[in-house]
């Protein structure tokens, strides 16, 4: 918050709680400070009193949660005299990067996989100016590729190895405690690089003062009067990961060498997170499942057609997995759950398009031929 109590983003509003210079000019767009939003229609029909929530992280400037590490990463690459960053991405990082970029006035190069990336993403990084590289290979290519590219030229690494992107995602957490007043008790994600999961188990820990799975402190700010003891809450979520099944290497037990799914945010073989992740699943007494392609479309469709909230295929994943483990009893009757819809479905127009033909119907441009079609659809 700044001194006039206008909102200016992540690190105006949590400074105190991330390891960013007070002297550092924050990178913003106003990210952070997304809608949590109770779902009525989907729960309806389902056992066990359970109050869905998903925290709709598509509304963040550039469409995905990215934005909130991307502040805190580009903010701190400038502060220390960086010229360029650069990330290798299926899409939503390399959005946030080039726009995040473009604010600082600095170079963003971005290496995506070959013809694998939805036309929204892309659109992005070429409209924010950024040195687009499509290499020929997938998403774990490219990340090989740019943590080499980070010792070997001036630009520094903005993927979630980055340590100040979790640190800025973490703050989607403390977000859902203060809206919920506590904390969920089950967390809902897609994994991907399984950087997120990683991050949200690191901002619960802090909100529950225990130390974080990333091995973050307990508060360690205060004499127990700051905003954080204030609202700190008791318990931590139990963390529920979901992936694509041709691309579920922790549903595996190890990476997958040739990962394929239509949720190309999360087409990622080789999670670069996959300790942190398996302790966040682990101390939290969490679970990985696995979706194929068409019941995460199926989630994508009925989020949008039922609930009005329009998210990407990946970001479908978390609530497939809230609804087939909340019919199933695994998750508690009675609970609160929270689940993240990561990434907006304006991203990916050419998924939804597919609906398109049964959707639209090509009438006379005449009152009587409009008149009949809508009787026609009401009947
Ligand atoms: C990046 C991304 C994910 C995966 O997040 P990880 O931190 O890589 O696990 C999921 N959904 C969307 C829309 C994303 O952009």
């Amino acid at each position: 918050m700044s001194a006039s109590g206008r909102y200016t983003g992540l690190i105006g509003r949590y400074a105190d709680r991330l390891p960013i210079d007070n002297d550092a000019p924050a990178v913003s767009l106003g990210e952070g400070n997304t809608p949590l939003i109770r779902l009525d229609h989907l729960v309806a029909d389902l056992p066990g009193e359970v109050a869905l929530y998903v925290k709709y992280e598509g509304l963040n400037p550039t469409g995905s949660f990215k934005d909130r590490g991307m502040t805190t990463a580009v903010t701190q690459a400038v502060h220390e005299g960086s010229r360029a960053i650069i990330c290798a991405s299926t899409g939503n990082t390399s959005a946030s990067a080039a726009a995040y970029a473009a604010r600082a006035g600095i170079k963003a190069f971005v290496l995506i996989p070959d013809g694998k990336i939805a036309m929204g993403k892309l659109a992005q990084a070429i409209m924010h100016g950024a040195e687009v590289l499509q290499i020929r290979g997938n998403f774990d290519d490219g990340m090989r590729i740019v943590k080499a590219m980070a010792e070997q030229a001036p630009v520094s690494l903005v993927n979630s190895v980055n340590p100040y992107r979790l640190q800025g995602q973490k703050t989607a957490a403390f977000e859902i405690c203060e809206s919920l007043g506590r904390a969920p008790d089950y967390h809902c994600l897609p994994v991907g690089n399984a950087g997120n999961i990683t991050a949200y188990w690191m901002g619960y820990s802090e909100m529950a003062l225990a130390p974080g799975a990333a091995g973050t402190a307990a508060c360690g700010f205060c004499n127990g009067d700051c905003v954080y003891h204030q609202n700190a809450v008791a318990h931590r979520p139990v963390m529920l990961g979901y992936q694509a099944s041709g691309s579920a290497p922790f549903l595996r037990g190890g990476p997958v060498e040739q990962p394929e799914t239509i949720a190309t945010a999360i087409r990622i073989g080789a999670p670069q997170s996959w300790e942190y992740a398996l302790t966040a699943s682990r101390e939290s007494g969490g679970w990985f499942d696995e979706f194929d392609d068409e019941a995460i479309l199926e989630a994508q469709w009925l989020l949008a057609s039922r609930e009005g909230i329009f998210c990407e295929p990946a970001s479908a994943v978390s609530v497939a997995g809230a609804l087939r483990d909340i019919r199933a009893g695994h998750i508690e009757p009675g609970s609160t759950v929270v689940c993240t819809l990561t990434g907006h479905g304006l991203k990916d127009p050419d998924v939804a398009k597919r609906h398109a033909e049964a959707a639209v119907s090509t009438v006379d441009a005449t009152d009587g031929a409009v008149r009949e079609a809508i009787l026609g659809k009401m009947a």
